[in-house]
């Protein structure tokens, strides 16, 4: 394989374009894109009783201090709930579509105000405007989905009885109640947001614990819903460190919706078994793209970088390994490799870096060591493969690794950084048996012209979604269809029918006429054993189901 890096000018490589973190935007910084107003009015929106200890978060496109946010304890917690339970009551006895109707308004603030949460989504976690606006157009999909969709999926369906005609079935949807609500600092309006949406529209209240790096965005959120006609108390927002106050959200919660690590979605899991409540969980993946040998090797190029390095490779559904035909395999690498050392780094508050920052140190050391090991025991750098701290503390380059092997920690262990790694198949069997052997299952990519070939091997994948010729997008922004993980990537799943209903209780209500279930107009229990028996087959002969 040649090695791309050594053939690459100096002047190719990332960053080269990028702008300077320290006078973002046309200017723009940081503090003043979120002043410390701005924060203090958003931080009034926390559960947090007495004088709470404050804790200080940083803007990673240039470590400077960013917010002092007041830390819920888990007695706060408790007095969110209270506060939820309440205004849940009236909140549920309205009808759907009145609760609909500010998802709808929702939507159109939100599209009118983007800039406000764009810098804010920027400034808390460093990623590109363009990665930041992602999170606006899902959040502006799941609004309208739900708000036009709610009543549909919510209203009351009939059932076949278990006597035609003498019993009539209805089964209603119930909301659950309170929806403890934990979410992470990838993507901290969608994930906030995004799945808050369909938990209030099906008449729950919800108690949120965003991140508390991300937690800015999240009020903001909050405080666009409530302008939109949502009561206030139906959304409260806690926050502080997750082991500290994230086993109290699960503890008083009536089903919890969990966004994170696989790691901390088992011990929410184990918690919510415990007490018999359902949980959803959106957890982790390594996740694989197939180019096959008939893709048209431009666009897959081009979706493997959207694929790859959108929000820095922060993103859950994002690829870290990439399967390439052996015939087209040089080819491929040759156009991604290009296209990768041409991205601009840039951690300007406006639209034009095509990546911007890691969020912490924790992810840029993750990133650093997996690439630094792999690179010890043999793999080759294709692309990037170092930290540009001359752009911002934890700015990382894009970075393609060939010659991967299993014993290498980035082979099988989620990255959650812009790193992916290159591999090799001769036939379909040896692929789709290449992108199954990870114990995680969310999402995966498959290039090739031939749109029917790519859905049957789709079908073979053991993902929750799986995109034919487009990296993520189509499968995530379809709101009308399920998405989530298959093996240690989840539980459940957001949007569609799914994404709603696992937010109510299932009640079936049968009324029964004329005749009851039992022994009745003078038939003896051997008597009426016989009847029924007949009607049994009679119904069967009928075809009822
Ligand atoms: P994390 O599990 O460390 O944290 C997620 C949230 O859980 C945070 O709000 C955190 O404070 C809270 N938390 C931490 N410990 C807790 C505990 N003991 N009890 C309750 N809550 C607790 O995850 P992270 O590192 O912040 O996020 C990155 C991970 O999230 C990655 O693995 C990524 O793949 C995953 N993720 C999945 C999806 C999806 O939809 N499948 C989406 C985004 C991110």
């Amino acid at each position: 394989m040649t090695d791309l890096t050594a053939d690459a000018p100096a002047a190719e490589q990332p960053g080269s374009e990028a702008g300077n973190p320290a006078a973002p935007g046309g200017g723009r910084t940081v503090a003043s894109a979120v002043p410390s107003s701005l924060v203090a009015r958003l931080a009034a929106g926390i559960t947090a009783a007495g004088e709470p200890a404050l804790v200080e978060t940083v803007a990673p496109l240039t470590g400077e201090r960013l917010a002092s946010l007041p830390q819920s304890t888990p007695a706060d917690v408790e007095v969110a709930y209270e506060l939820a339970r309440r205004a849940q009551h009236s909140w549920a006895a309205q009808p759907v579509r009145r609760r609909a109707a500010v998802l709808l308004r929702f939507h159109d603030l939100l599209l009118r105000r983007q800039d406000e949460v764009l810098d804010l989504i920027q400034a808390e976690t460093g990623k590109a405007r363009l990665h930041a606006f992602e999170e606006v157009l899902a959040v502006a999909l799941a609004a309208r989905h739900y708000g036009r969709a709610a009543h549909a999926y919510l209203r009351d369906k009939r059932r076949g009885g278990a006597l035609p005609v003498l019993t009539h079935v209805v089964e209603g949807r119930r909301p659950k109640g309170v929806i403890g609500h934990i979410s992470p600092w990838n993507y901290p309006l969608e994930l906030s947001i995004g799945d808050a949406l369909p938990a209030l529209v099906a008449g729950n209240a919800v108690v949120n614990k965003p991140d508390t790096q991300t937690a800015l965005t999240a009020l903001w959120a909050r405080e666009l819903l409530v302008e939109a006609g949502l009561p206030a108390d139906l959304w409260q927002i806690v926050v502080g460190d997750g082991p500290v106050i994230g086993p109290a959200v699960v503890e008083h919660a009536d089903y919890v919706s969990f966004t994170g690590s696989t790691r901390t979605g088992r011990d929410v899991a184990q918690r919510a078994a415990a007490r018999l409540v359902g949980a959803s969980l959106e957890l982790g993946g390594k996740n694989a793209m197939l180019v096959l040998a008939d893709a048209d090797l431009d666009r897959a190029a081009e979706g493997a970088v959207r694929a790859c390095f959108s929000s820095a490779g922060q993103l859950c559904i994002s690829i870290e390994r990439l399967l390439v035909h052996h015939s087209v395999a040089d080819e491929f690498l040759a156009r991604f490799a290009e296209r990768t050392r041409a991205l601009r780094l840039g951690g300007g508050l406006a639209y034009g870096a095509d990546m911007g920052s890691l969020v912490s140190v924790r992810q840029l050391d993750a990133t650093t060591r997996h690439v630094d090991e792999a690179v010890k025991a043999g793999a080759t750098v294709v692309a990037g493969g170092r930290p540009r701290p001359d752009l911002g503390p934890f700015f990382y380059e894009p970075t393609i690794l060939d010659g991967v092997t299993p014993e290498m920690a980035v082979c099988a262990e989620e990255t959650f950084g812009p790193v992916v790694a290159v591999y090799r198949f001769d036939t379909e069997d040896e692929a789709v048996e290449a992108a199954n052997a990870t114990s995680y299952g969310l999402n995966s990519s498959v290039w090739t012209k031939d749109r029917r070939r790519g859905r049957a091997i789709a079908a073979r994948l053991r993902t929750g979604t799986v995109n034919v010729n487009e990296a993520f997008a189509a499968a995530y922004g379809s709101v009308g269809a399920p998405m989530g993980g298959m093996g240690e990537s989840g539980l459940g799943r957001r949007h569609g029918a799914e994404g709603i209903l696992r937010f109510t209780e299932a009640q079936t209500i049968a009324t029964q006429r004329l005749l009851p279930l039992a022994p009745s107009l003078g038939l003896d229990d051997r008597q009426f054993a016989a009847v029924f028996t007949g009607g049994l087959r009679v119904l069967k002969a009928l075809r009822f189901k």
